[in-house]
């Protein structure tokens, strides 16, 4: 089935009682075990609202196995705690998402797991590799200035030397990267982002093959991230919309991405669907689409940062992304506040630089927006 098929149909537990054609939202934390191999609990990761998410992502991510949490960092900790054990370590890119970031130098290093943070060239990951190295971890595009990690270098290297992969899909969503089909082990997403899609959900998945599946179970059953009936509901509603949302939401991105080259008040523009963007080569081989986030930076004629996030009228200054409705942030006022000034100098993210996550509105009420808080 194609992706589009897949997010309408894929897993779906019809109504057997009523003929109705949705997954009933079972709401019971107790299932009679009687006559029954398995027993469903909500924290064994096996109610039917979970298992029916699940499916869905499983098909659309080319996964035979999976976990559905209540949030994106439940999902990661889980992942890094089922695969990696105390004295081994970590290989994961300097770029990260800062919760991820936060969690691998505080809480995990106390437990005795080390990481290694690195550029995104697969030579930099190889250098960084040791005899204890377990795992790699990567984030493709990234946050906030949409580099690219060649994902089959990067996989190729680990399958070598017998590391796992784990790979961060949050930004590109499965409509745009299906990484399991470039070698990755592991898929972790906060669905918090594209999967929920209405800034209304805070949930997260994890996708693998069935050889990870009892080590990814054992730890889920453990930490208890896991997600209720309702918010499992929601998020099979939403996924239905998936393949919709986010092509538009690329398409726009990519119109957005061109008005703003041309702006005389914008310095740079970050896309990975910009021939003049560093990663645009790999994006093309590794991407079916360049994702709807994109950053940009305010030039000598655009107004103070500030200033610029007050004119806005109808994009939204706020965190996450990945709603239908387009917001905008600052990183280094927001998501990159906690780096030191040098350290966000060093990476680029400088205090002029916005990241755009664009949603399905007309491409041009989004530019039009844009275009009066940087002129005045
Ligand atoms: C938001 C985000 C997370 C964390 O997800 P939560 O749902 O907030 O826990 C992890 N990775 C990326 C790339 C994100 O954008």
């Amino acid at each position: 089935m194609n992706k589009q098929t897949q997010c309408v149909h894929s897993g779906t537990r019809p109504d057997l009682q009523t003929g109705g054609i949705n997954t009933p939202i079972f709401t019971s934390s107790a299932f009679t075990y009687l006559g029954k191999e398995v027993n469903p609990y909500p924290r064994y990761f096996n109610t039917p609202n979970q298992e029916a998410v699940v499916a869905k992502l499983c098909a659309l991510e080319e996964a035979e196995d999976g976990l559905l949490f209540s949030s994106g960092m439940a999902a990661v900790v889980t992942t890094i705690l089922a695969l990696v054990r105390s004295g081994e370590h970590v290989v994961v890119q300097d770029e990260l998402y800062g919760g991820t970031h936060a969690m691998l130098t505080g809480l995990l290093s106390r437990f005795g797991i080390r990481s290694s943070f690195v550029g995104k060239s697969v030579q930099s990951f190889a250098a960084a590799i040791e005899e204890q190295t377990k795992l790699i971890y990567i984030e493709t595009p990234t946050n906030p200035l949409l580099g690219i990690v060649d994902i089959r270098e990067v996989t190729a290297l680990a399958r070598d030397k017998g590391i796992i992969t784990v790979i961060d899909n949050t930004f590109a969503s499965p409509i745009n990267q299906t990484p399991r089909t470039l070698g990755v082990d592991v898929v972790v997403h906060s669905g918090t982002k594209y999967l929920g899609g209405h800034s209304d959900l805070c949930c997260g998945a994890a996708l693998f093959g069935r050889e990870h599946g009892d080590r990814m179970r054992h730890a889920a059953v453990n930490l208890g991230g896991s997600l209720n009936a309702e918010a499992c509901g929601l998020l099979e509603r939403s996924l239905k919309t998936l393949h919709l949302r986010v092509s538009k939401q690329t398409e726009n991105a990519a119109a957005i991405a061109a008005f703003l080259v041309e702006h005389g008040a914008v310095s740079a523009v970050h896309y990975p669907g910009l021939a003049s963007h560093p990663g645009h080569q790999v994006a093309r081989r590794q991407m079916s689409g360049f994702g709807a986030m994109l950053s940009f930076e305010l030039g000598e004629e655009a107004p103070a940062t500030d200033v610029f996030l007050k004119r806005l009228k109808m994009i939204v200054p706020a965190l996450s992304l990945g709603g239908v409705e387009s917001t905008i942030c600052d990183p280094a006022r927001t998501s990159h506040a906690k780096m030191s000034a040098e350290e966000r100098q060093r990476v680029g993210i400088s205090d002029r630089l916005l990241r755009l996550s664009v949603g399905i509105e007309h491409p041009d009420d989004v530019t039009a927006d844009l275009d009066q808080a940087l002129c005045g």
